[in-house]
């Protein structure tokens, strides 16, 4: 509608500017249409003011309600902004109703100055018409005067039509200015308007949620006091069948305590009764004590008696033990041949002829098998020991023997077998791992130590080595090398000095070795100073120890002499551990000089221990003891009830496999004497190709050519190294000269 206006409104002025001959036609037109269009325009005016005002009673109407609306929301921000609108839109009408005024005024004027004009034009028509009367009364002149008046007239209505349209012009744009603040406050009303609809959603929405939220929270409290009621309700049922089950209980108890009432008085009375008996119980107790004491007694007694007669019974029993365990020995021969075989270590290499060429028997440790070039050969023995086997192991076989020395006995343990099969690692071990030896001291001791309530014991020890059937005290020292001024005397002596056996001058037919020297021993410590001393010395004087050691015997001789303390009866036994010679067959490779003296002597020594342990075994009259150093010098302690222990060493491996062979036939040998013929060695022996081996170790069997007849040390008489009269003693030298350390 207000732009329809604004194209309406500019069609006057143009007219009003309209052009000279315009101006006459105008002027014809004012003449004949006289003032029509002014007055048109003065209508459309008047009716477009009408319709301003309907229009700002219709803006003033939307701001009312407006203003309504909005009085919800005045502490926003859009209620500042409706309230600065509303500032804005009271001037603009205020502004508006001052160019209504004027707008007024001008139409006044307008319609005044409209009014002169027609009063002029009639006036004017009116003189025109007397002109036109005249002039046809009067000459032309008179007609141009007039037309000239007219003229002038005219311009000056024309320049009023000017200024009033220029005026009209003016109000036209000022009408258009206020149109457009108005469409901007509209538009800015229309903005406010959106943004209340907005709001007013924003707030419907919010009390929408309220409601909702008040809905679910009187829901929720309804469901609470219903939940509240029914809990109350329930508590309520509980309560009363509790109080139902308590008034029952109560019932109940009553009657208990009626019924308890005579109980109480019967325990009334037993409590009474009780008091009483507390009263009395010191004295039954005292009197049960004393009896229960004495029956105590009388059972200690009884268990002491009975002790002791287990204690009698038991060392009946032990002594039983022993003397069939020695039976068992003597029976056997007293000879027992044991074998172990070293394990295979580092040092041996890793060729083929280190190949492990020994098996055992998982069911029966007295055999052994050997494997080569596609046979295998049994030899049965009195124990095997594997290669796992440790040193305990070991000496947990041979220690009944070796505490049998204390109570009278000699014994001889051997380690025989090839060098390098164990020998000396099973008689001496190394200081972390030692062997029979030191163990057999050890031993001794403990055993000393036990019996020291009854017997006065005394442990001494020698050390010798033949060497080419020559004797040698290896703890005799040259007196410059030993420091200690009292050892030196002890101990002093030519290292070269070759000892004598000797027949004992009493006619006991004892022997013994003059000058040997004998070391009592006290302690582990003694033992491993005398051992280091016969080491020194064995060292001493031969520049390859283990050379000389493969070729000459070395002998541990431990004497024990005891007296027993209550009866005075002296006993003296003799344990003789012999580290021997390597049995290899060295004359067979073409040794000579000293070397086949050496393996001669060897071979004869080895031999004749052979025999001699084979003639005692099977008992023969003749014991060949004077064949050898060896023999003679331990032949009061392998002959009679002694005992004899041969160690056979052997090595599992395939280079070895001849040396082993030999060893293992020497000491099958030696075991099957007792069974007597060869009939049973034969069938021992599977082995049916003896010509694979190098059959030259001792004989087979006992050959009677060997034996010599032993001169009468050899008949050592029976049991004179067991408990014997008093005053026999079988070591050599007084025993007051015994050095001790
Ligand atoms: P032998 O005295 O017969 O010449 P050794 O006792 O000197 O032989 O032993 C030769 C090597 O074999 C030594 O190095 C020794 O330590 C080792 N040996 C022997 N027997 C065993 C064994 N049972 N366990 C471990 N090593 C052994
Ligand atoms: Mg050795």
């Amino acid at each position: 509608m207000i732009s329809c206006l604004q194209e309406d409104k500019v069609r006057l002025p143009e007219e009003l500017n309209a052009t000279e001959p315009q101006r006459q036609a105008l002027g014809s037109t004012l003449q004949t249409q006289g003032t029509t269009d002014l007055e048109k325009h003065l209508e459309i005016l008047v009716l477009e003011n009408d319709r301003l005002k309907q229009e700002l009673n219709g803006c003033q109407l939307q701001l009312q309600q407006l203003r309504v609306s909005l009085t919800g929301c005045t502490g926003c921000e859009h209620g500042k902004e409706n309230a600065q609108l509303r500032e804005q839109t009271a001037d603009l009408q205020l502004e508006l109703g001052e160019k209504t005024q004027l707008l007024a005024k001008l139409q006044q004027h307008l319609k005044d100055v409209l009014q002169d004009k027609t009063e002029r034009e009639e006036r004017l028509n009116k003189q025109i018409r007397d002109c036109h009367i005249g002039l046809a009364k009067q000459p032309m002149p008179s007609v141009k005067y007039i037309t000239k008046r007219i003229e002038v007239e005219s311009s000056r209505t024309k320049q009023d039509l000017e200024e009033a349209q220029a005026r009209n012009h003016y109000l036209q744009e000022q009408i258009a200015i206020q149109r457009r603040l108005l469409a901007e406050q509209e538009q800015q009303l229309q903005d406010s308007w959106r943004t209340s609809a907005q709001l007013q959603a924003q707030v419907m929405m919010y009390e929408a949620e309220l409601e909702r939220t008040r809905g679910e929270m009187l829901e929720a409290f309804q469901a609470m006091e219903d939940e509240k009621n029914q809990a109350i309700e329930e508590v309520f049922l509980q309560a009363r069948t509790e109080m139902k089950t308590v008034h029952e209980n109560l019932n109940g108890v009553r009657m208990n305590l009626l019924s308890i009432q005579p109980a109480l008085k019967t325990l009334t009375s037993d409590y009474n009764c009780l008091k009483n008996h507390v009263r009395d119980f010191p004295c039954l107790l005292q009197d049960a004590v004393n009896q229960t004491k004495r029956e105590i007694y009388q059972a200690v007694e009884e268990a002491q008696k009975t002790n002791q007669d287990l204690l009698r019974k038991y060392k009946r029993e032990m002594q039983l033990r022993k003397k069939c365990h020695n039976e068992l020995v003597r029976l056997r021969g007293n000879i027992r041949v044991l074998c172990r075989v070293r394990p295979i270590n580092q040092d041996d290499g890793t060729g083929l002829d280190t190949r492990n060429i020994i098996s055992f028997d998982s069911d029966d440790d007295a055999v052994l098998y050997v494997s080569h070039r596609g046979k295998t050969s049994m030899f049965e023995l009195d124990k095997v020991f594997q290669p796992h086997a440790v040193q305990a192991d070991i000496f947990q076989e041979v220690q009944a023997l070796i505490t049998s020395c204390i109570d009278g006995y000699n014994v001889c343990i051997f380690a025989y077998g090839q060098t390098g099969s164990g020998k000396t690692y099973t008689m001496e071990g190394s200081p972390e791992d030692p062997g029979i030896n030191q163990r057999a001291l050890r031993l001794l001791f403990g055993e000393v130590a036990e019996r020291s309530a009854d017997w006065d014991l005394t442990i001494t020890v020698s050390m010798a080595e033949i060497y080419n059937e020559t004797l040698r005290d290896l703890l005799g020292s040259d007196p410059q090398k030993i420091e200690d001024l009292t050892m030196r005397n002890l101990l002093a002596k030519d290292p070269n000095e070759k000892l004598e056996i000797k027949l004992s001058p009493d006619g006991s037919g004892q022997l013994y070795v003059p000058g040997l020297i004998q070391i009592r021993v006290q302690s582990v410590d003694d033992i491993n100073k005398v051992f280091e001393l016969g080491r020194v010395n064995r060292a001493t004087d031969f520049t390859n120890v283990n050379e000389r050691s493969s070729r000459s015997h070395a002998l541990l001789i431990v004497s024990v002499t005891g007296i027993n303390l209550t009866s005075g009866v002296r006993t003296t036994g003799k344990l003789n551990l012999v580290d021997l010679a390597g049995s290899e067959r060295v004359g067979k490779s073409g040794a000579e000089g000293p070397r086949l003296r050496e393996a001669q002597n060897i071979n004869k020594s080895l031999l004749a221990l052979g025999d001699v342990i084979c003639a005692l075994r099977s008992k023969q009259p003749y014991i060949p003891f004077r064949n050898s150093k060896l023999t003679y010098l331990l032949q009061d302690s392998l002959s009679g009830d002694s005992k004899t222990l041969m160690m056979v060493q052997v090595s599992p491996m395939e280079k070895n496999v001849n040396e082993t062979v030999c060893s293992l036939k020497f000491a099958q040998r030696v075991r099957s004497v007792e069974l007597g013929p060869v009939v049973r060695r034969a069938e021992n022996q599977h082995y049916s190709s003896r010509q694979d081996y190098e059959l030259e170790s001792p004989s087979a069997a006992p050959q009677q050519g060997r034996f010599n007849i032993s001169h009468s040390g050899g008949k050592t008489t029976a049991g004179k190294r067991r408990l014997m009269a008093s005053g026999e003693v079988n070591h050599r030298q007084s025993p007051a000269a015994l050095p001790a350390l």
